[in-house]
């Protein structure tokens, strides 16, 4: 199963069983938080000046210093295979 598969169980187990109690909700929606983050994206151009674009987190705006596979401040998946295209 894929992360996204996984993401559309959470969602369906979510709308299916109403009467969790609110704890549980909120650990469903922090597993959801957690599999979306492992899906790369591509970093965004953050302007830091006049001339100054810098790579950064799409999900926390963190500039991204070095090209690692994760975001070091939040998790996030990075893809930079296209961030240069
Ligand atoms: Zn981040």
């Amino acid at each position: 199963m894929d992360i996204q598969r996984a993401i559309e169980w959470q969602h369906a187990f979510q709308s299916t069983y109403k009467n969790y109690p609110p704890e549980a909700t909120e650990a469903v929606n922090i597993a959801i938080q957690a599999l979306e983050k492992q899906i790369p994206k591509i970093p965004v151009g953050v302007r830091v000046g006049v001339n100054t674009i810098v790579d950064s987190c799409p999900s926390c705006g963190n500039a991204l210093c070095v090209k690692g596979d994760y975001c070091p401040n939040c998790g996030q998946a990075i893809l930079w295979e296209d961030a240069n295209d």
